[in-house]
């Protein structure tokens, strides 16, 4: 996610014009598959449908029961953690309160009901039992019967008045680590997801005006009366979304096999846009590795932050006016295509791993496209000028700041805590990492980091890994940026 809190921070710091702006688990769950059947009734404003999942014991424990996460339930009414920071919900619910929910209605095995019950903290877990124990290496399909009822709300998931954001729309299968599923709960600080790959097909019917972004590729599309129903298929991805909408102007270009889509509605220079998104898939490419599937779509829309990241498919916040401002955003989305999307880690525990990397793919992003005349110097010259007045700040008010990285999403006071030691000091620790170790061992590292973690989990200590296989003996650094025991 791109928070528009650092986008505001950072621009008030910077002159002329912008910007700044684990061992690892090696499960490679390509075997997992979702097959999605979805409806969106646009007048009750109630996505419902089907999916089939085949889920694969990769681990060493035996299952009783799957337990997926049901996201969309955090926007009920009675929900313990909100999805909206108390201090956004005016904004984030423009037109007052707003509730929507996720139900489960059935759920069969062999075209026979069993048995599921809701659960987890906060009634965000669906829990299935098995017929039978499902050992290692064994794979099971369950099919889903479910609905996702929308808020009207700036968020990932809810409708607003140009759009309908379809992020974490369906019944995901919680990671396994350490042979149990974990759980998450949706704070309203950062982004709470944790999933891994999975191969998908997904079909959505939808009113005819309405033109659909997705995650996938798509395969094929019918009309039947007012409703038009598309198909996609995506392989090796993360997650899978969708953003609707009546108003979409679309821009595409494709380069070096990619198609690159700008979906937009309220943007003065969308060409430029689009340009920088496909440079930036370019650049990253060069940098890390190869991007790997055949579409890219950015797309514009009621969003309560900067943008959202989601695989093949990045949201930008249709709020933002600036053009500097949602060229950075769309490169900083762009960048989570490798970190996040890619290299996936546990976002609640270690998010650092995507965004302080993210974050400095931007100022890579940057210095190797001079011709937005944004330099490295100036970017890290903000980024440590923020950082520093947090610091003091923090020093005032709390006699003693935590600067640990190390640490869930409920331990961080706010955003702007968030925002300062996951965004920006990570963003700073690669920055002192690639001076420490020099540029070769720098950029390799990341290559080996993205080769490496490709479709897998990775955790800070293979990140750690990776650099000292490469020979860089950096174990001492990262440790001392972990803990909180550098100074800045
Ligand atoms: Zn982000």
């Amino acid at each position: 996610m791109k928070k528009t809190a650092l986008l505001l921070s950072l621009i008030l710091f910077v002159c002329c014009g912008i910007t700044f702006s684990s061992c690892g688990c090696s499960k490679d769950t390509t075997s997992n598959f979702y097959d999605i059947c979805v409806t969106y009734d646009e007048t009750e404003k109630v996505l419902s449908g089907y999916e089939t999942v085949t889920f694969k014991n990769d681990s060493e424990n035996a299952f009783n029961e799957l337990k997926f996460n049901l996201f969309g339930n955090a926007f009920r009414k009675d929900a313990k953690f909100k999805p909206i920071l108390s201090g956004q919900d005016l904004t984030a619910y423009y037109n007052g309160e707003s509730y929507g929910k996720m139900e489960v209605s059935a759920v069969e095995f062999d075209g026979e009901k069993i048995a599921y019950s809701i659960g987890g903290e906060d009634e965000n877990i669906l829990i299935v039992k098995l017929k039978d124990t499902l050992y290692p290496e064994e794979s099971v399909t369950v099919k889903i019967y479910f609905s996702l009822h929308l808020a009207n709300v700036l968020s990932r998931t809810g409708y607003n008045d140009k759009t309908v954001n379809l992020g974490n729309f369906y019944p995901v299968l919680c990671a396994v680590e350490n042979g149990a599923f974990k759980e998450c709960v949706y704070y309203a600080i950062g982004d709470p997801f944790y999933s891994e790959v999975a191969d998908y097909k997904t079909s959505i019917t939808v009113s005819s005006n309405l033109t659909v972004c997705s995650s996938g590729e798509l395969i094929n599309a019918t009309e039947k009366g007012d409703k038009k129903t598309y198909s996609y298929t995506l392989k090796k991805a993360r997650d899978f979304a969708f953003v609707l909408s009546s108003e979409f102007d679309l821009l595409t270009k494709t380069e070096n096999g990619v198609t690159i889509n700008y979906y937009y509605y309220n943007d003065l220079t969308p060409k430029d846009t689009l340009d920088i998104s496909v440079k930036a898939i370019k650049t990253f490419s060069n940098a890390f590795i190869n991007y790997p599937y055949k579409t890219y779509s950015l797309c514009q829309t009621g969003f309560i932050e900067g943008g959202m990241e989601y695989p093949c498919l990045s949201m930008i916040s249709d709020a933002l006016t600036d053009k500097a401002v949602i060229e950075e955003v769309a490169v900083h989305e762009t960048a989570h295509q490798w970190w996040y999307s890619l290299v996936g880690n546990d976002e609640i525990s270690h998010a650092f791993l995507d965004e302080g990397l993210t974050e400095y793919s931007v100022v890579l992003f940057y210095e190797k496209n001079p011709e937005y005349q944004v330099t490295r110097t100036e970017l890290i010259g903000t980024a440590h000028k923020s950082y520093s007045t947090f610091c003091s700040i923090y020093d005032k008010i709390f006699g003693k700041k935590d600067t640990s990285m190390l640490r869930s999403l409920k331990e961080f006071s706010g955003s702007y805590e968030y925002v300062n030691i996951v965004y920006i000091k990570g963003a700073l620790m690669f920055d002192y990492l690639r001076t420490a170790v020099g540029d070769t061992a720098f950029f390799n590292g990341l290559k080996k980091y993205a080769t490496d973690y490709s479709y897998k989990i990775a955790t800070p200590d293979s990140l750690v890994g990776v650099f000292e296989k490469i020979g860089a003996n950096t174990n001492g650094f990262f440790k001392s940026w972990f803990n909180g025991e550098v100074i800045l």
